[in-house]
């Protein structure tokens, strides 16, 4: 079993990945979404034990293919895809702008087309042969501090540590990879973009359309209460699908992720964790109601992934009780955590 890393080398890992961010010569954004991809993957797959991590290249190129699928909407009145690379369109962007013109929806539902196959094989081609093994060249000088350069076009392999500093740092790493993906966007797009659009909304924001159509299957299956208080959600308000693991910390709209709450909680929770009191309830609720989460989710073509859902969880209590930071109960009330989330969590 490794050992977790010390801090100097948690400084250097956040240093280097800096320098890969800044000075790594790329003209296609394709090295913010690899990095961004292995950082959720870290999420999704890690853990905080500092040991290794092998992903597949398939799962990184699908990975990619999530965080690409938003951004090939057309932009702004050009009526245009965003520019991602110097010259021509980025391969994958056109590859997904392709499969968008037959599936205006979520990804969920490409996933689902038999054309998926094809599209995902071609995108896993791109990703092995321009970023995965050019990414940790900087100034000509091969840097593998993220993983071995093997030149496998099957995986990789995260060295140990790596994906530790990852899911410990991974907001910070998320913000620098956001900032400098909006940086590289706008020096290739200044043709359409003015100074006053919000880009990192349109790049990295929610999808608020969809939120709003699960609406009513969860005012169903909670009888028309507040997942929180437990009060009457009013006709009126209709209530604010709320993710359960706030979307500050890791955001992805996996279904098993959300509740419905009325107005009062959901400003009162803010990007506060809920405490172990509502843990309990809502890993309950995933339980009990497995079967008609799962049949809503496939039917309603929403990314779920239970198991997915509650490692991101274990990440988010674990990443709080480690920092000793509030929780919240209700109104302005905070709790910090006894511990049980994590038999809470475990029990699944
Ligand atoms: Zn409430």
């Amino acid at each position: 079993m490794a050992t977790t890393p010390v801090a100097e080398y948690e400084i250097d890992f956040l240093f280097r990945t800096q320098r890969l961010l800044s000075e790594g010569l790329f003209v296609a954004t394709y090295k913010y979404a690899l990095l961004m991809a292995i950082a959720d993957l870290a999420i999704k797959h890690g853990s905080d034990s500092g040991d290794q991590l092998t992903l597949k290249v398939t799962e990184i190129a699908e990975e990619m293919a999530r965080i690409y699928w938003r951004q090939v909407k057309p932009f702004g009145i050009a009526s245009d895809v965003l520019r991602q690379n110097a010259g021509r369109q980025a391969a994958i962007i056109q590859l997904l702008e392709n499969a968008s013109q037959h599936h205006t929806g979520s990804i969920e539902q490409l996933k689902k087309d038999g054309s998926w196959q094809r599209c995902k094989s071609k995108i896993t081609t791109v990703v092995h042969t321009m970023p995965l093994w050019k990414i940790q060249r900087v100034g000509g000088v091969v840097d593998d501090f993220l993983y071995p350069q093997t030149n496998s076009s099957k995986e990789i392999v995260l060295r140990p540590g790596v994906a530790y500093c990852l899911r410990k740092y991974y907001s910070m790493i998320r913000n620098m990879i956001e900032g400098a993906w909006i940086l590289h966007i706008r020096r290739l797009n200044t043709h359409v973009l003015g100074e006053v659009v919000d880009l990192q909304e349109f790049l990295f924001g929610s999808e608020r359309s969809a939120m709003s159509e699960v609406q009513p299957f969860f005012m169903e299956l909670q009888k028309g209460k507040c997942f929180y208080c437990g009060k009457a959600i009013s006709a009126s308000s209709k209530g604010h699908v709320d993710h359960f693991i706030p979307w500050s910390r890791y955001p992805a709209d996996l279904g098993h992720n959300l509740v419905l709450a009325d107005a009062a909680c959901n400003s009162a929770k803010t990007d506060l964790l809920a405490a172990e009191a509502h843990l309990e309830r809502w890993v309950r609720r995933n339980l009990s109601h497995s079967k008609t989460l799962n049949k809503y989710f496939n039917s309603h073509k929403i990314a779920h992934d239970d198991n997915c859902t509650t490692g991101v969880a274990r990440w988010a209590y674990a990443g709080t009780a480690k920092a000793n930071g509030p929780t919240w109960i209700r109104g302005k009330s905070i709790e910090r955590l006894s511990g049980r989330w994590q038999a809470l969590l475990d029990a699944r």
